[in-house]
């Protein structure tokens, strides 16, 4: 028995890990680097292994650095069965049509930049749409959480619910070869306690071997409850001036949840009945639709709220805007709307449309409830940038900006830690997905298990 680990390690994204047993390989993850330019430019990179190979493809859940090197797993031969939820089967799809699109789009651009330079320059997306649609078919069994699928003989595979985004997973392998047997559990992403719409992560079972996310592996988390009332504050602040709240968002998990808030501080009466909320984002849009789709993952809370003949995806003053001109009319709305929009940290999308209108208006706010990585337009206005470059042009900022930390949708230290105690003694822990810092503070708390934090295609013995 082996495991190699070609993505996540050392650093947050590309998640793909493959193990061997009885003579089939399986791969857990296999998803697409995001961040700086150069870590952009290793997904084109030899995956380490030959995706012909590879007999299974099991997938924690559908967030682009887990699932988004499928459609090009799938283009350099893969043909293997992909395992994964319901909820995540259709998410992931959106996911990786998307990040295809884009890719397309990326491609043309620089060939037509460089065609204008008069370069013959001939730039190939990493995947295409139509490879999306191939790599849809190798899709095969469902796997519902805490029920054991059998892979092959000697190897069985549990989703166990992670809480992280709807329906994402941990996997236990349970690995049986030339009379021994091992339990390997993978983390995925771990989602917080407490959260709305999803249910809290469900604790894993003894493991002799474990690899483990560390996101936040040398943090605390943010309280969530001061950070739901520091947005109504900031709403509330914003409708009375006059103006428009912006929210930058995310498309997966974020939107769907800003919007279980939005509708319940209408329903109390913290918000304003008259409160306009545009859904801005023909992604978050589809994204909203499949969370509708997929009660099975929704927690007693939100499970209770439909069966009142609640929707909290649905209610007075909320609009869809999926076409352009649609979205182009939300510039009409002078106040006392809050335009949720992508893309999170303001690199694309319309998002950048919306902050056009209103970053030089006093009245107006933008909130962000993300992530905002260096170098990105999020990033400058987070830093108190006085004036921004949006298309090329110069914009003062002038309304009130404000960051919420406590969303998130990973656990934190004492939530990590938590979760691999539940694993018992295991022989061997490996971290993954983290910055080295976190990692190394994270792996100095363990006791009674060795520790590694493997290189880039680095394999180990099991
Ligand atoms: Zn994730």
């Amino acid at each position: 028995m082996k495991i190699a680990f070609h993505g996540a390690a050392q650093g947050v994204t590309g998640s793909c890990h493959l193990l061997s047993c009885a003579g089939k390989r399986i791969l857990v993850d296999c998803g697409m680097y995001q961040g700086s330019r150069e870590l952009v430019e290793d997904n084109a990179n030899d995956f380490g292994f030959d995706p012909a190979g590879i007999d299974y493809l099991l997938l924690t859940h559908a967030h682009l650095d887990h699932c988004g090197r499928i459609p090009l797993l799938a283009n350099r031969g893969f043909r293997g069965e992909i395992i994964t939820t319901a909820a995540s089967r259709e998410l992931a799809r959106l996911v990786m049509m998307d990040s295809a699109g884009l890719q397309e789009e990326e491609a043309r651009y620089r060939n037509r930049r460089a065609r204008r330079r008069g370069k013959a320059e001939d730039h190939q997306p990493l995947y295409t749409t139509l490879d999306t649609f191939n790599a849809m078919e190798n899709f095969g069994r469902k796997a519902r959480h805490g029920e054991p699928l059998q892979l092959a003989p000697g190897i069985r595979a549990t989703f166990i619910d992670a809480g992280h985004i709807l329906g994402s997973a941990s996997i236990l392998l349970e690995l049986e070869e030339d009379g021994e047997t091992r339990r390997v559990v993978f983390s995925g992403d771990l989602g917080l306690g407490g959260r709305p719409i999803l249910r809290d992560p469900v604790m894993p079972p003894p493991a002799d071997v474990v690899v483990m996310e560390t996101t936040y592996g040398d943090r605390a988390h943010k309280e969530l409850q001061p950070s739901v009332e520091e947005l109504y504050d900031a709403i509330n602040a914003t409708v009375k001036r006059g103006g428009n709240v912006v929210i930058p968002t995310f498309a997966l998990e974020r939107a769907q949840e800003i919007l279980f808030y939005l509708h319940a501080g209408k329903e109390q009466g913290i918000l304003p009945g008259f409160l306009q909320v545009f859904l801005d984002s023909p992604m978050a849009i589809s994204a909203t639709e499949i969370f509708k789709r997929h009660p099975e993952c929704y927690d007693a809370e939100t499970a209770d709220l439909f069966r009142a003949g609640q929707d909290p995806f649905q209610f007075r003053g909320l609009h869809f805007t999926r076409e352009t001109a649609e979205s182009m009319a939300i510039n009409q709305v002078a106040g006392g709307a809050v335009i949720m929009a992508g893309s999170g940290m303001c690199t694309g999308g319309r998002v950048r449309h919306h902050l056009k209108h209103n970053l030089g208006r006093e009245h107006s706010s933008v909130i962000f409830v993300g992530y905002a990585a260096q170098g990105t337009l999020a990033r400058r206005i987070v830093d108190g940038a006085r004036s921004v470059d949006i298309f090329g042009e110069e914009y003062a900022v002038r309304a009130q900006i404000h960051t919420i930390g406590g969303f998130s949708a990973h656990a934190g230290q004492a939530e990590l830690l938590a979760w691999h105690g539940h694993t018992g003694n295991p022989a061997v822990t490996f971290l993954v997905h983290g910055e080295r810092d976190s990692m190394a503070a994270f792996g100095s708390l363990l006791r009674n298990t060795r520790v590694e934090m493997p290189q880039l295609h680095q394999e180990f013995s099991l």
